[in-house]
């Protein structure tokens, strides 16, 4: 007997490719097909409702549907969709962003994180006169040329790893080990090549891997001693981790930040901010192109204000609670792998967690890749069948929002007590 998702999947597979639009919303044999989300949950096209962990890759911070937000947004939409003009919110958005992110002396609003790392390491290369951008391996920037490289067997230098996408282009990023902070610093010494460094200053799609005390302040002092750029690719701790994410909460001064998941709480909105010197070489007035048809339009704006506003309404019921409902959720994890005589890894932090299915410590993307795929893949499984939903891969993480409640709390244990008993190996 098939079900209503899986009827759609084959109309889809002969009209989209692999019935996706995003490759990793697939798994075999088909993905559920959703109708609609409220709270912490979507309901599917069969009429089945989901703890939703996933959360549009960390974007809903408010979960789906937040009442206010979208009451304002039908409001705006009676005004207009797209003018192609500036308007003021624009002005008051990146007025926004500047007062409560001190490196975001000026900003560009965009519409997602591609274009907004793309244009950061643009003007990272324009400003330097150089070429070559540091990448941490495992960290992911977005489906563009610069971003879409992996680990050569020669030292440093990447090679393409999609089709379409060019080795000539790919050598231009130089990969190192996440956490490693000398490889790092003899890369910067030894060449003087770098235009800048791009990382994620709390890496969320390699699993979940956290900065080592330390790293993200010991990068500062050595691209700036160097005089390279450093980029943080926020797009998913932007708003998340605090109001100012990463930089405010590790109190670190990045020269170009981007933002995009949480900024509009699930409208497409993206920006690109960063050092005064550094913004004003985007034209006209500078030489970095950069353009948009949508960029800035009035809804995705709106969605951007409203959901600061909320962040900033919520003050300190917000950051503390989504911390504690993660830690709660984490610990009980925890308890129940001890339960069961097993010792898998979890990282979290703050409202972002993944359980990691080796023994070893996860810090960078080599011990990532140490996980049990085989094992992953069967706890999803297992998940699903209790109605929890992970993101499909141990590559990415898992995320808390402010409308979880305890009920979807002490539910989710207990699916993860049932789910990890079924894929029991031992570990030694
Ligand atoms: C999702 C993501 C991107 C890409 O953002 P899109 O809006 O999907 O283009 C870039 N950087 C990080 C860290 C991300 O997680």
């Amino acid at each position: 007997m098939s079900d209503k998702s899986e009827l759609i999947f084959k109309r889809a597979t002969s009209v989209i490719p692999s019935g996706v639009n995003s490759p990793i919303r697939y798994y075999p044999p088909y993905p559920f097909f959703v109708n609609s989300g409220f709270g912490s949950k979507m309901v599917t096209v069969d009429h089945k409702t989901y703890i939703d962990f996933c959360m549009g890759y960390g974007a809903l911070l408010l979960g789906h549907a937040y009442p206010s937000l979208i009451d304002h947004i039908k409001d705006q939409l009676d005004d207009g969709t797209l003018f192609c003009v500036p308007t003021e919110k624009e002005v008051i958005l990146a007025e926004k962003l500047s007062s409560i992110i001190p490196a975001a002396e000026m900003t560009r609003i965009l519409n997602t994180g591609l274009e907004a790392t793309m244009t950061a390491i643009r003007l990272a290369r324009a400003h330097t006169k150089k070429k070559k951008i540091v990448k941490l391996d495992g960290c992911y920037h977005g489906a563009h040329d610069y971003g879409l490289v992996k680990r050569s067997d020669s030292d440093y230098e990447g090679v393409s790893s999609s089709e379409g996408t060019t080795d000539e282009v790919a050598s231009l990023t130089l990969l190192v080990d996440y956490n490693d902070i000398s490889s790092l610093e003899n890369l910067i010494r030894n060449r003087d090549d770098i235009a800048g460094v791009i990382i994620e200053p709390v890496a969320a799609n390699m699993g979940l891997v956290i900065p080592e005390k330390q790293y993200l302040s010991e990068i500062r002092r050595i691209t700036q001693q160097n005089g390279v750029v450093l980029i943080f690719d926020e797009v998913v701790t932007g708003f998340r981790l605090s109001i100012g994410g990463a930089s405010e909460f590790f109190g670190i001064r990045p020269d170009i930040i981007t933002y995009a998941k949480a900024m509009g709480n699930g409208f497409p909105v993206a920006a690109v901010c960063g050092k005064k010197s550094l913004m004003e070489l985007l034209s006209p007035s500078g030489n970095v192109y950069q353009a948009s048809t949508y960029a800035g339009n009035p809804i995705s704006v709106s969605a951007a204000l409203k959901t600061i506003q909320i962040l900033e309404d919520l003050g300190n019921d917000l950051y503390p609670r989504i911390t504690r409902t993660c830690d709660t959720l984490v610990s009980g994890i925890s308890d129940i792998i001890k339960d069961l005589g097993l010792k898998f890894t979890i990282n979290s932090i703050g409202s972002m967690f993944q359980l990691f299915l080796t023994c070893d410590e996860v810090k960078n993307l080599t011990t990532a890749k140490k996980s049990d795929l085989v094992m992953f893949k069967r706890l999803y499984y297992q998940l699903l069948k209790r109605d929890i939903f992970i993101p499909p891969s141990q590559f990415e993480t898992c995320f808390v929002s402010y409308v979880h409640t305890d009920d979807d709390i002490d539910r989710t244990l207990e699916g993860y007590g049932q789910a990890l008993k079924e894929v029991k190996t031992h570990c030694d």
